[in-house]
């Protein structure tokens, strides 16, 4: 069994939109207590490489690697960097992170403009990750609670991959407000110093 129910809703994710393949590298950020990852590592298979980062400590999980951490310190971020390395590709077109997703959500306030606005500063700070790990090509997922920001996210994020769609999975309460951002392809690999 999975460790949670949001394992079903990456499953839906993926079957909709073909994120994780055979040998994939993927990160996942908010990850705790581990049921994408364990959904991701049978996805990418023996050969992938799944690295899990959390504000909380996640059990470990055969062949899955885990980062604890703050996503808001740009610490954290370096510490991501460092294990899996940036966007850069070699000759052979490897080399870089496939698949960036996050499910980070904030302690629920229950009071919805402070919800949503903690909601899309989370997925904001994942894009702008995904931005720094992904080759050309890689997808990024995030979750975020709808509201009045969603669409300038959305558009944020449209800039920088073929296309972005969102998703309600089934497997999400109905009434819940949380949407998926699924983006395709990353147009360009990072311009990093140095470069
Ligand atoms: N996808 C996970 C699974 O399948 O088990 C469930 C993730 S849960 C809905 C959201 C997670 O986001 C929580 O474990 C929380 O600690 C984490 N989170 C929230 N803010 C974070 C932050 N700033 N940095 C890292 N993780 C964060």
């Amino acid at each position: 069994g999975y460790r949670s129910r949001a394992a079903y809703k990456l499953k839906q994710l993926d079957e909709d939109a073909g994120l994780i393949g055979d040998g994939d590298t993927v990160v996942d950020l908010g990850a705790a207590p581990g049921g994408w990852l364990q959904v991701a590592k049978e996805l990418a298979g023996e050969g992938g490489t799944v690295v899990g980062v959390d504000l909380q400590r996640i059990k470990p999980i055969d062949g899955v690697d885990t980062i604890r951490g703050d996503m808001t310190d740009a610490e954290t971020r370096e510490k991501i960097v460092a294990r899996v390395g940036g966007g850069e590709t070699d000759a052979e077109g490897d080399g870089g992170v496939d698949v960036v997703i996050s499910d980070m959500a904030p302690n629920m306030t229950g009071e919805y403009s402070l919800d949503h606005a903690r909601s899309v500063y989370l997925a904001r700070t994942a894009f702008e990750t995904s931005l720094d790990l992904l080759a050309p090509g890689g997808d990024f997922v995030a979750k975020v609670f709808e509201g009045p920001d969603t669409n300038d996210l959305r558009a944020n994020i449209d800039r920088e991959f073929e296309y972005v769609r969102t998703i309600h999975p089934k497997a999400s309460r109905d009434s819940s407000s949380e949407l998926y951002m699924v983006a395709k392809g990353r147009l360009t690999a990072p311009v990093r110093e140095g470069d």
